[in-house]
């Protein structure tokens, strides 16, 4: 169990909506899937330092701050007695290699050096604990965890581990002695207040609500083939059920992130979600999660 979870950015939830409602543009296309990819690797890696013992360390999945003006990420933060460690999480994938301190796919593209990344985290970090007068030692590590990751040619007194070096990296950090104290939870709350849930730097694909597919789709797989039946939402692609009012829900809250602005009434839900047949269903559930506004004939719901 993580001290604080990650939970999707809604910049991944926003081009993951759009992709699957319309044809991106090709450049959009490739940051939606580049994102969904950086997720994955951060979830993958999550599922490696969930074991870790609880009694010993304390770990902050996606920290986003800022110090001085100047936003910065950390995909993961473990703190442990005598020294914190920052994680990059790179979920790269092919042949790479490293040459005069640069980073280039096997193509000859360069890429972001993730080295470079860490070293201005790790930089901005210090910024905020010294803020805090917090002494702290950190030790920052950018971890490849695709297995099928390669980099040639990187010098070996590199802060990476590789995909091959990754559960026994947690494994050896995982039994190194530590005792948490109420300096350490201090600091962890500390972290977690000091995070800026929304990042200021969110893309936005390109869309409006005409050229967009309607429609409510599966929780799971994100198709629109889903049929609605009294109280449940069934998946005709993966079999994935949901209650109704889940369902409707979670289309709504799509809609909203969609479009901030839009006035939310039954008769647009019944439009955006498709398949829930009853108007009368849609105003009950808008009625009980969201307050009632009049405008002439109109009730919004906000
Ligand atoms: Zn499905």
């Amino acid at each position: 169990m993580a001290y604080k979870d990650r939970i999707e950015s809604d910049e991944l939830k926003l081009f993951r909506s759009s992709n699957n409602r319309m044809v991106l543009p090709s450049k959009e296309k490739n940051i939606y899937l580049h994102l969904e990819k950086g997720y994955k690797g951060e979830v993958m890696f999550d599922q490696l330092t969930e074991s870790m013992d609880q009694k010993k360390f304390l770990i902050l999945n996606d920290l986003r701050l800022e110090t001085n003006s100047t936003n910065f990420q950390i995909d993961s933060f473990i703190i442990s007695q005598g020294t914190h460690f920052p994680c990059e999480v790179k979920n790269f994938e092919g042949d790479y290699y490293y040459k005069s301190d640069q980073f280039f796919a096997i193509n000859g593209t360069e890429i972001q050096n993730p080295l470079d990344q860490i070293k201005r985290s790790d930089t901005l970090l210090r910024q905020v604990f010294q803020k805090k007068k917090y002494s702290i030692s950190i030790k920052s590590n950018v971890f490849f965890v695709n297995p099928a990751f390669t980099l040639y040619q990187a010098p070996l007194d590199k802060p990476i581990i590789y995909p091959t070096q990754l559960t026994r990296y947690l494994e050896e950090l995982n039994a190194r002695p530590s005792i948490l104290t109420d300096n350490h939870y201090k600091l962890a709350e500390d972290l977690v207040k000091e995070h800026k849930p929304c990042s200021p730097y969110i893309r936005l694909p390109q869309y409006t609500y005409e050229n967009l597919k309607k429609g409510l789709t599966c929780s799971s797989c994100f198709s629109f083939l889903v049929k609605a039946g009294e109280t449940k939402i069934v998946c005709s692609v993966c079999g994935c059920m949901e209650n109704i009012e889940d369902g409707i829900l979670r289309s709504v809250r799509e809609l909203q992130l969609l479009f901030p602005d839009i006035k939310i009434t039954t008769n647009l839900i019944f439009e955006w979600c498709k398949v829930i047949e009853s108007r009368k269903q849609i105003r009950r559930i808008l009625k009980i999660h969201f307050k009632a506004f009049r405008r002439g004939k109109y009730t919004y719901y906000e």
